[in-house]
């Protein structure tokens, strides 16, 4: 696929028509994370029988920018990227939402992650909108000068348009606490003041929160002990395959073992010499401090430090078809589908979906039916924005707090989303996504009705 052909896979004439369902299904399979995310929508929408004209503001962005990034490269030459940064809805408050760098990124995939941040906000009961940022390109290939030079001319081309009360970006897939300090740095140099609520996820001591790291992984955790609450599962016998060893994997792999008591059987990654995925595995449960030793900033464990120290290597679905209590897919959209679903084991009793949009409608429909309890995305992985905007509110105060009063807050914020989730389910007797939506398209609604936008 050629950079041009990534830019947008959804033709705009398709703007405002509610889609055809069966189309709809063959398309997510195909995946496409916008048309998963419409579908996803408009699914619950009909259930709630929205308005017309909110329906049209709500499944498509209010505003969308694509640009050009030349960036002068180590060996002279000027390289062109392309970016992206998509505005979902700003109802509620500015946008929020991450920024990926990834060699992958599309123009659909980043309009889906935006507008599940509106969601994701909403639910969180934070006083921010949607939005989501994206560059094409893998960052390991570029030294960290190149880096340092891209973050600051993405910066350059949107700084117009982001800022602490329009939209706040953030680190997501391939960006880290290290680049949201060169870009906050450049945007407080255009602006000509020191403005580091324009990024959260900085670096500690340049602006940055305690707890902002370990912080998606960490709400990953707490949604899961609130399931297995309300499911009766003693925790410390619990059990945990995970896809991916990135942030949100390590720091849920750690919490798992530390907050429940729990073991994390096996976690999996993406293998840039091999170009392939492998499930790392123990018996008796893996050790993620070790496995953080050996594995790279991008998130990819050195398979022969792996192997010698006795970890057992598989291929890369094998983590879906572990015989565990909860299953965490934190690596990357659509990967549980119509046809690879029937792959879990029918001993799984939680679904955590810590990664955006690991789950297609197809995927849904049968998930929907069985007996697996799944804890929605934009639910599950609320704790990074979560922090993110209480980073935001340290900034503004230019007073911060400790990590473990960042952590007592981050655990009642999720607590209380989760049940607002779990209620929603049990009172409408609705599969838990459709509550989460709910739960979140109401208070998009309120506030687009109390501004007077519809
Ligand atoms: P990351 O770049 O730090 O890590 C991604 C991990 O996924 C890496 O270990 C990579 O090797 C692995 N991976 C990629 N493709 C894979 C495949 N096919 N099979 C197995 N592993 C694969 O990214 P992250 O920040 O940990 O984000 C992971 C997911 O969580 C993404 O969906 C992201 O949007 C979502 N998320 C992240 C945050 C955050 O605060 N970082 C917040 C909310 C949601």
């Amino acid at each position: 696929m050629t950079a041009d052909n990534r830019i947008s896979t959804v033709a705009l004439s398709e703007h405002n028509n509610t889609s055809n369902k069966g189309e709809i299904d063959q398309m997510t399979e195909e995946l496409n994370p916008f048309k998963m995310a419409q579908a996803q929508f408009d699914e619950v929408a009909a259930q709630l029988d929205l308005p017309k004209a909110v329906r049209s503001i709500l499944r498509w962005p209010l505003r969308e920018f694509r640009f050009q990034i030349p960036v002068r490269m180590d060996d002279g030459s000027i390289e062109v990227f392309f970016g992206f940064r998509v505005q979902h809805n700003d109802a509620q408050g500015p946008c929020k939402g991450g920024l990926r760098f990834a060699g992958n990124e599309t123009l659909d995939t980043v309009r889906a992650l935006a507008m599940w941040m509106t969601w994701k906000c909403a639910v969180a009961d934070i006083p921010l909108g949607g939005g989501k940022g994206g560059v094409i390109v893998d960052p390991a290939t570029l030294s960290e000068g190149e880096q340092e030079r891209l973050c600051r001319g993405y910066v350059g081309q949107i700084w117009k348009n982001i800022g602490p009360r329009t939209d706040v970006p953030a680190p997501d897939v391939g960006t880290n606490a290290q680049m949201m300090g060169w870009m906050m740095d450049e945007y407080s140099k255009l602006k000509g003041e020191y403005v580091p609520g324009v990024i959260t996820g900085k670096p500690l001591g340049g602006g940055g929160s305690a707890g902002r790291t370990a912080a998606t992984g960490f709400g990953v955790v707490v949604t899961i002990r609130e399931t297995l609450k309300h499911l009766g599962i003693e925790s410390q016998t619990c059990t945990a395959s995970i896809q991916g060893f990135g942030n949100v994997a390590q720091y849920a792999a750690i919490n798992f073992i530390e907050m429940l008591g729990g073991k994390v059987l096996c976690v999996s990654c993406w293998d840039r010499c091999d170009c392939c995925a492998y499930t790392y595995s123990k018996n008796d449960g893996v050790d993620p401090y070790f496995l953080q030793g050996i594995t790279d900033p991008y998130g990819s464990i050195d398979k022969e430090a792996a192997a010698k120290a006795g970890y057992e290597i598989e291929n890369g679905n094998a983590w879906l078809s572990k015989e565990v209590d909860v299953l965490i897919p934190a690596a990357t959209e659509g990967i549980i589908k119509g046809d690879t679903v029937h792959k879990i084991h029918p001993g799984v009793k939680i679904l955590a979906e810590a990664a955006n949009g690991p789950t297609t409608p197809g995927a849904d429909e049968v998930l929907e039916k069985s007996s697996i309890f799944v804890i929605p995305d934009f639910l599950c992985n609320a704790g990074g924005v979560t922090c993110s905007y209480f980073e935001g509110v340290q900034n503004d105060m230019n007073f911060y707090w400790s990590e473990a009063e960042v952590n007592e807050k981050l655990t009642q914020k999720m607590t209380n989303a989760f049940h607002g989730v779990l209620q929603m389910a049990l009172e409408r007797q609705v599969y838990t996504r459709n509550a989460a939506y709910m739960v979140a398209i109401d208070s998009v609604v309120k506030a687009m009705r109390l501004r007077g936008w519809v």
